[in-house]
């Protein structure tokens, strides 16, 4: 029997295996590999706070009072003053009723989407959603339906031939493309049709709009019937965990019923410290989000002169597409040669044929390294 073998040497032959980078050094603009120090255009850390030193403090006092383990579910004695705390401040934030934490994203969703619908109910996704939508969706056992890309007259013609109760869900910045999702056609589409609509926000919060409220606040929507909001924790907040907030009673209907809520270890109450203090930080810091902004319309102009194909992105996430996964690596290598850390990103995390570099920017990154980076992509012929 080499079932696992077979199937290892065929991604292999595929180009199509994954390997881990081991970072010796924190997270940050800057990364060691080994000996090599690499210039890093790969993180999610957008605004530059996973190593922030007031985050880091705050972990280390929330570690001093609360112990490093949550020692328990939020339901049976693992919710601390933290936690409690940080929920609050988060629902503020967004401009919500509450907020509820999750250990992670990829569980949040889980937990939203299999507390809300059922086999009776049904579930329309844009093509492009993450991972995790895609898994919540086959959690719920609803009938899932996958509505072409920010496509929401396609997705009216769907609902209105479903009987069903419904939930839609999308990405809010598309997590492989970078493109924003049409939320207010959505959410007016969803309240027309008794839906609820779940917008994950992993890549817009702290990132987008004036006060890093994310992409509901650049697009000028408020956090209201018929919209859930998932926000992440780990990305441009640079800690870890993930959130719902929405109004009272679904908050509630969460923690009677989402099972990864329920069934699982509160996160660290020292994380949940670092997490207010990265708020603070987000809504103290505008120059973060002006600075990425910056970094972006600079890499774009430089992209364009030099004949690199683009996608229509405003957001930190700037992919640039090769199509076959083989192309995409040789890319990643030529960066790699040069001192420049870009993974390669394949199928099936992208669509067949559209495999590409995903780089990403941080405010903590200078003009400087966004020349070097042009630089090293002008000498890519593929
Ligand atoms: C990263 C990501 C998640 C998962 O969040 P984690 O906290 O890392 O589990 C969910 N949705 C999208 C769109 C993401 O990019």
């Amino acid at each position: 029997m080499k079932i696992l073998e077979n199937d290892l040497s065929q991604r292999r032959a595929q180009k199509l295996y994954r390997e881990r980078l081991v970072l010796e050094s924190p997270q940050g603009v800057e990364v060691r590999v080994g000996e090599d120090t690499l210039l890093s255009f790969c993180s999610n850390d957008y605004l530059g706070l996973a190593n922030d030193p007031r985050v880091i403090a705050a972990f280390q006092q929330g570690a001093k009072q609360y112990g490093v383990g949550a020692g328990a579910s939020h339901l049976v004695s693992g919710h601390s003053r933290a936690h409690h705390a940080l929920e609050e401040e988060l629902a503020d934030f967004v401009g919500a009723e509450r907020a509820l934490l999750f250990s992670t994203g990829y569980m949040a969703n889980l937990g939203v989407m299999s507390a809300l619908t059922d086999r009776n109910g049904a579930i329309f996704e844009d093509r492009l959603n993450h991972a995790s939508l895609i898994d919540a969706a086959r959690l719920a056992r609803a009938k899932v339906t996958r509505f072409p890309h920010v496509e929401v007259s396609r997705l009216a013609g769907l609902l209105a031939h479903t009987p069903r109760p419904k939930l839609i869900t999308t990405d809010a910045v598309f997590s492989m493309d970078g493109d924003i999702a049409p939320l207010t056609g959505l959410s007016d589409l969803a309240a027309k049709h008794g839906a609820r609509l779940l917008v994950d926000d992993a890549h817009g919060l702290g990132v987008l709009g004036q006060n890093g409220r994310g992409t509901l606040e650049h697009l000028g929507l408020a956090l209201a019937l018929p919209v859930i909001l998932m926000g992440t924790l780990g990305k441009a907040l640079g800690v870890f965990g993930a959130f719902v907030a929405g109004e009272e009673a679904l908050i509630e209907t969460l923690i009677q019923r989402a099972r990864t809520y329920i069934y699982t270890t509160a996160l660290p109450p020292a994380v949940a410290e670092a997490v207010r203090a990265s708020l603070r930080i987000v809504q103290e810091d505008g120059w973060r989000r002006e600075r990425l902004r910056a970094l972006v319309a600079q890499f774009r102009a430089g992209a364009e002169r030099l004949g690199l194909v683009l996608l229509p992105s405003l957001t930190p996430i700037q992919p640039v597409v090769f199509g076959t996964s083989e192309a995409a690596l040789q890319a990643s290598q030529h960066l790699r040669e040069q001192g420049i850390l870009v993974p390669a990103i394949r199928p099936p995390t992208v669509p067949e044929g559209s495999a590409r570099l995903r780089i990403t920017f941080s405010a903590a990154h200078e003009t400087a390294h966004v020349d070097r980076l042009l630089e090293a992509l002008s000498a890519i012929r593929v």
